[in-house]
């Protein structure tokens, strides 16, 4: 359905035109547009109407406001002489500018020309009461003297031309704030690029440090596995004489000794033992680390490892409230040194007896994603979870943990990760208080 329309007007004159030019800004203004596009709308009504006119008979404008989607204002210039659009449209090309769109045709009921424009989004909404407020307001409209449309058209003049040439003189503006900030930015990047350069000499010194210290800290842990080494060594001997000599005078074919000396000697005997025992586990550790072992890689038989390790503990796991279960492997062999394995998990076997007072201390071995995995549990004491790491340290042994048979130095598990690393795998430990712990080796295949 085609919106009431605002106002009609009838062309009989020349000087009507210039009343519809004032109308037609009249109602641009209205309806809410901004002055240039009442002087747009205003000049292409009055072209229209101009050359309208010269088709013979008066012509009639309309102006409707059409609401539904984007508002838009039309204009329908009409003259009831048939057939004028073929003269009209070339005439009126240029006023095609002025608006959104301009149809020209041939109707029923004459030539007909046809304008929009949309309202631009700044506009009041046009509420029907709006509209007749408006309709009021047109209706009430005086239309002024040629001489005054003609002033008010120059006046219109003044400001198109002064708004030209504030934007040219913005423009001009903007070139030199564009200017400006073209050297503020080749400054900012001169500065940021020796910001940079200066960073990366810092950075490039650092690593410079860093990589000495590095070299510092590999000297002196080899130091220190040095001389571990070294002392160890030199401690075995006297070590083993010691205990040479007590069991020497302890034995039956000796002078007889009172029964305080006996047991004097006894002590002597029971902790030169003991110390052995730390020599020994300082010079593995210290040989470990310095890099000292070299591993004779073979195809290792599972079976057969297994078989030893059964064997050579049961005598350790003699208490009937612990099971010591073997496992038969789930894997045939594994590529590996076979020395340094049985080392291993005699160490993990051993620490699990020693902690474990009732249950099962078990041995098994599978396969896990082309690796294999040795995993020793037992239903011992376990280990509290902020200790885990510490375990793997040198000399830690976790406070107030009470093994249930035999002592220790603290030296086994680090010896163990660092054995297991030497053979290309990794060592972790799961373990609950009170439930037990599980330790886990795990080694490539081939
Ligand atoms: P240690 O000679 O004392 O056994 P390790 O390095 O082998 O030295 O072990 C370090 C510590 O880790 C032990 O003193 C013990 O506190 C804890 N630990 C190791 N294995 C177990 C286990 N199976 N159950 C409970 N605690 C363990």
């Amino acid at each position: 359905m085609t919106p009431e329309p605002l106002m009609r007007m009838r062309l009989r004159a020349e000087q009507d035109v210039f009343v519809a030019r004032q109308l037609g800004r009249e109602v641009a203004r209205a309806v809410g547009m901004e002055q240039q596009d009442q002087t747009r709308l205003a000049t292409a009504l009055s072209e229209v109407g101009r050359v309208m006119l010269t088709l013979g008979r008066d012509a009639e404008v309309a102006f409707v406001v059409e609401l539904n989607g984007v508002p838009t204002l039309r204009m329908a210039v009409e003259n009831p002489s048939p057939g004028g659009a073929a003269e009209v449209g070339p005439r009126i090309a240029q006023v095609g500018r002025l608006v959104d769109t301009l149809e020209v045709g041939d109707g029923e009921t004459g030539t007909v020309v046809r304008m929009a424009r949309r309202l631009p989004a700044s506009a009041p909404r046009l509420t029907p009461e709006r509209m007749d407020e408006i309709r009021a307001g047109l209706a009430e409209h005086v239309p002024g003297t040629p001489l005054d449309e003609l002033s008010v058209q120059n006046q219109q003049l003044i400001a198109a031309l002064d708004e030209v040439r504030a934007q040219r003189d913005d423009l001009a503006r903007l070139n030199v704030e564009l200017e400006e900030t073209n050297h503020g930015v080749m400054a900012l990047y001169t500065q940021l690029s020796e910001e940079l350069e200066e960073t990366n000499r810092g950075v490039v010194a650092l690593y410079a440090e860093l990589d000495e210290k590095s070299l510092q800290l590999r000297a002196a842990s080899e130091a220190k596995s040095r001389f571990l080494a070294n002392v160890s060594h030199e401690l075995r001997a006297p070590v083993t004489a010691v205990i040479g000599l007590a069991r020497l005078l302890l034995d039956p074919s000796s002078e007889p000794l009172g029964s305080e000396q006996r047991r004097q000697v006894e002590l002597i005997s029971g902790s030169s033992g003991d110390l052995l025992t730390l020599v020994n586990d300082l010079l593995d550790l210290a040989k470990a680390e310095a890099g000292r072992i070299e591993p004779e890689w073979s195809e290792v038989d599972l079976r057969v490892v297994v078989g030893q390790l059964r064997g050579t503990l049961r005598p350790l796991a003699t208490r009937p409230e612990v099971d010591f279960v073997v496992e038969e492997p789930r894997v045939a062999g594994v590529r590996t040194d076979e020395v340094l394995l049985t080392r291993v998990l005699r160490n993990l076997l051993t620490n699990a007896i020693k902690f474990t007072a009732e249950g099962e201390v078990r041995l098994a071995v599978r396969p896990v994603d082309g690796d294999v995995e040795f995993s020793v549990s037992d239903t011992g004491t376990g280990i509290p979870a902020e200790f885990h790491e510490r375990i793997f340290e040198e000399f830690y042994q976790v406070p107030r943990s009470q093994a249930v048979q035999g002592k220790g130095t603290g030296l086994g598990l680090p010896y163990a990760r660092r054995l297991v690393a030497i053979l290309g795998g990794g060592l972790r430990v799961e373990s609950v208080p009170g439930e037990g712990s599980t330790f886990t080796v795990r080694l490539p295949a081939s």
